[in-house]
């Protein structure tokens, strides 16, 4: 086993992983921003770095600097938890080039996947259904135009690059895509350093179901079942939940048989996950594949008992696999919340100082929090301080362990989205599992404005 580890993240992500490292008897090395000085994973760690200004691109962002700090502290792998470096491929070669493991996949496989429309092309060679739509960059928004009357609207017009529901539109009219794609394309290339677009049909009331995959260096793939994150906000996920209850047995089958051979066709290692969109008629399509660790996973760990961390550690040390598929059960229900320190209506960030935390305990509730009494958010990162699982013997026993977690949940100093969870709980349509990913919009359409995201 490795004996220490260096964490290229933070906030909870950070923390999850420390957990699981102390398990196995890994020293952890943790990084931090000027930013982040006093927070919790740096508490954590058995030893941390300072790495740089606030900013992620001159900190979490920086390869250079981050494996100059595994070297100096003998860290011998590197994991990269989600978001920030963890689907960068030259991260994963520079690690690779000074002799520590990455704990991901190959860097020839995060290029491939992360490149939405690349993913695309190679997905239909191996004859995994995708959404109808561009196989290659559109040239300009002429090009656009004249694929999307191919296509039909509405039409999703997407970045190459993108992530976090960053770079994603729903376009209606031809008007619409002439006036938005510049502006899309300026975007993309802000955020992403790409300008590539393309576009796809719009499925109608979609689900969003994923497929979490296991696979070690021997060709041993395996599926640790689906996870339903149709709940969504800006096209980020808000609740998931595990199993998904909507799917016909036949469907299911087909999700996660196709993931496997997704996965297969990549010869992919490590943890995994395949996006899927499913139609109303339930016509399953590839969406992404995320080449990390995903921010929901412990709904997974929840209901097959697997520690994801823990098989990624294992996965890159060049362990077979310890599971065979038969072995991976799905026992009971888990529901995930993303807590963001953000005001509830208008979606802006709400940056400011925790004054005071109490959140709710239980055999069945999991934090994952990296937030505590005088914790103070910075605009610097992600909005999301957190995470609450709940798990049930079946659906309903969770949303009502949901409920009742959420009311006893206090986080004053900051605006956060627990009334919008909240209310989203109580919803008779969520009560029915009547949720698509249009759930939020149209339902909470008086209480959630745009933000213009
Ligand atoms: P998941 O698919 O695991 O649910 P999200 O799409 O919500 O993940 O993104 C996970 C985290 O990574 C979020 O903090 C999000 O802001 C960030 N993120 C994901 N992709 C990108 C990207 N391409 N660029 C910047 N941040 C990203
Ligand atoms: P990201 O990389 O930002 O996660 P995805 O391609 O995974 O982007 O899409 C995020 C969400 O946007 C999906 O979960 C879904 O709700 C919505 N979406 C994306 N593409 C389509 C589409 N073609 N039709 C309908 N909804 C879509
Ligand atoms: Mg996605």
């Amino acid at each position: 086993m490795f004996k220490k580890i260096l964490i290229a993240n933070r906030g909870e992500i950070a923390v999850r992983i420390i957990k699981t490292c102390r398990e196995l008897g890994i020293k952890t090395v943790g990084v931090y921003s000027k930013a982040d000085k006093d927070t919790l994973h740096v508490n954590l760690a058995d030893e941390a770095y300072y790495i740089g200004e606030s900013r992620v691109s001159e900190s979490y962002l920086n390869i250079e600097r981050i494996i100059e700090v595994a070297k100096q502290a003998g860290a011998e792998a590197i994991h990269p938890g989600y978001g920030l470096l963890s689907e960068n491929a030259e991260f994963a070669n520079a690690c690779g080039i000074a002799g520590i493991t990455f704990i991901g996949p190959s860097p020839e496989v995060i290029q491939k996947m992360g490149n939405k429309i690349q993913a695309r092309k190679l997905m239909v060679e191996s004859g995994i259904p995708i959404v109808p739509g561009t196989r290659r960059p559109l040239k300009n928004s002429e090009e656009a135009v004249e694929v999307a009357r191919e296509i039909g609207y509405p039409i999703m017009l997407k970045a190459s690059a993108g992530g976090g529901g960053i770079g994603i539109e729903v376009i209606h009219n031809e008007d619409e895509l002439k006036q938005k794609f510049t502006n899309n394309q300026k975007r993309s290339e802000n955020f992403f350093a790409s300008g590539e677009m393309y576009l796809e049909k719009y499925i109608i009331n979609p689900r969003h179901i994923e497929v979490q995959i296991l696979a070690d260096k021997y060709g041993n793939t395996i599926h640790l079942w689906e996870r339903d994150c149709s709940t969504q906000r800006h096209h980020q996920k808000v609740l998931e939940e595990a199993p998904a209850t909507c799917l016909s047995s036949e469907t299911r089958g087909k999700l996660v048989n196709t993931a496997i051979k997704a996965a297969k066709s990549l010869a992919y290692t490590n943890a995994g996950t395949i996006e899927f969109l499913v139609s109303e008629s339930q016509e399953i399509f590839f969406l992404e594949m995320n080449t990390r660790l995903q921010v929901e996973h412990p709904i997974t760990e929840e209901i097959t008992g697997v520690d994801l961390v823990e098989e990624q550690i294992r996965i890159a040390i060049g362990q077979k696999l310890r599971h065979r598929q038969e072995d991976i059960q799905c026992d009971g229900h888990a529901i995930e919340v993303r807590i963001y320190a953000e005001d509830p209506v208008t979606f802006f960030p709400s940056p400011g100082t925790i004054s005071n935390i109490s959140f709710p305990q239980g055999e069945n509730i999991r934090h994952e929090l990296a937030i505590r009494e005088g914790s103070i958010i910075t605009p610097f990162y992600d909005p999301m301080i957190g995470k609450m699982i709940v798990k049930g013997a079946d659906r309903q026993e969770a949303i009502s362990s949901l409920k009742k977690a959420l009311e006893e949940y206090v986080i004053e100093g900051i605006k956060t989205n627990i009334p919008t969870l909240m209310e989203i709980s109580s919803h008779p349509k969520f009560d029915n599992g009547e949720i698509t990913t249009n759930f939020l919009t149209t339902e909470f359409k008086s209480l959630l404005k745009s933000n213009g995201r």
